[in-house]
């Protein structure tokens, strides 16, 4: 063998004794073949076989078999980043002249592509009421085919009662997905009460780290999960293995991670409610928050994530205040070690509800600091914006 063969072939490690607690991070395009009769026949594979490196690697499969033992699912898949796994179950189930129902709270780039993307295409979408349960089935007709779920809601964290609205569906001869991002498979698994397909934003609980952008979805039949693959394949959508490897990584920890912010993120929210008479503390494991009951129902927890509604007399001064803290940074996504607050207003997003107004909604997200320093950044904001 030549020098320049030799620098293109590298010799075989043997694994003899190497016995590691970590998942290899496998980088492939090309997947090579024994011989030509079995690279032609390479569809035989499947959706689950290696063909080409867009299909995955045992790196992404390993992520993916994690995932669908978590939700107690059939098969997973791996997508860029939360929204591209919504959109792929969309693209996926939804034809021209077929309609998706997506709840009022939906995650706003979801309304955006139903809009913007999928009315190009002939698709309609309606906004329901996310509380609406069993009634749903007022809105179901021939042409709806999916029935698109977020519980909690973004931002204003309704509650749904997904097992009436997937029962509902499933009569009417819809599928159901569902935006499990807040919960984390360990606090909810959609697919035990009858969802189809169930989305995670790994970006947010999974990554751990808020340095990934991944999406993942898990389905309890067979079927939809090659129809997933293969719109996935048309579309050219896969992930890279060291996406895949930090997600690996930051799953290990995830559980604690989940118990220790939603404990926190529990006490802060009661604190606040307790302290500030003039805000509207969002948080399910609160009595007063309107869908405490459903959520005890079907909740293993809460997560680190809540809102407060400021009162409209604070007006403009919340940025000046925001401007004293120490501890929270300001940004958008969650589900990381740094707590996070983001403003915001759904003013102009809601149809339904008391929230579509002017009024600023503060998204918080608890992370892994001191519960004391945390406390002590939301008491002096809170305090400023008291009168
Ligand atoms: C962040 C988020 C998404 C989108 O995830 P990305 O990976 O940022 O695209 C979807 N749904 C919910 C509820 C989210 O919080």
């Amino acid at each position: 063998m030549k020098d320049a063969t030799r620098c293109v072939r590298h010799s075989e490690s043997p694994l003899d004794g190497f016995a590691s607690l970590t998942v290899p991070t496998y980088r492939a395009s090309t997947i090579v073949f024994k011989d030509a009769e079995e690279y032609a026949r390479r569809k035989d594979r499947g959706p689950d076989g290696y063909t080409y490196g867009m299909n995955g690697t045992p790196t992404s499969r390993t992520l993916e078999a994690q995932l669908t033992e978590l939700h107690r699912g059939e098969r997973s898949v791996i997508l860029p980043s939360g929204q591209a796994a919504i959109t792929v179950i969309m693209l996926s189930v939804l034809r021209p002249g077929d309609c998706v129902l997506i709840p009022d709270a939906v995650y706003p780039p979801v309304r955006n592509f139903c809009q913007n993307y999928l009315a190009s295409l002939g698709i309609d979408h309606a906004i329901y009421d996310p509380v609406i349960g069993a009634r749903i089935s007022e809105s179901l007709n021939d042409r709806v085919k999916l029935v698109w779920i977020e519980s909690p809601g973004s931002t204003t964290l309704e509650i749904q009662d997904v097992a009436a609205i997937a029962s509902a569906a499933h009569a009417a001869g819809a599928l159901v997905g569902c935006d499990n991002t807040w919960a984390s498979p360990l606090l909810f698994k959609p697919l035990e009460h009858g969802v189809d397909f169930v989305m995670e934003a790994l970006t947010k609980y999974v990554g751990g780290h808020s340095d990934l952008l991944l999406g993942s979805v898990t389905v309890s039949q067979w079927e939809h999960f090659a129809q997933l693959r293969a719109t996935m394949s048309a579309l050219g959508f896969s992930v890279s293995p060291d996406e895949c490897s930090l997600a690996l990584r930051g799953i290990e920890t995830m559980a604690v991670r989940i118990t220790h912010v939603g404990a926190v993120a529990e006490r802060i929210a009661r604190r606040l409610a307790s302290t500030f008479s003039n805000l509207e503390v969002l948080h399910p494991a609160l009595p007063s928050f309107k869908g405490h009951e459903l959520w005890k129902r079907d909740f293993e927890g809460a997560s680190g994530v809540f809102s407060i509604v400021l009162p409209r007399s604070v007006g403009s001064r919340v940025n000046g205040a925001l401007g004293s803290l120490q501890t929270f940074a300001i940004g958008a996504s969650w589900g990381g070690t740094r707590s996070l607050l983001a403003p915001m207003s759904v003013e102009g997003e809601r149809d339904f509800g008391p929230y579509g107004d002017d009024r600023t909604i503060i998204r918080v997200s608890i992370g892994l600091e001191h519960e004391d320093e945390l406390w002590e950044d939301l008491h002096q904001v809170f305090d400023v914006l008291r009168e």
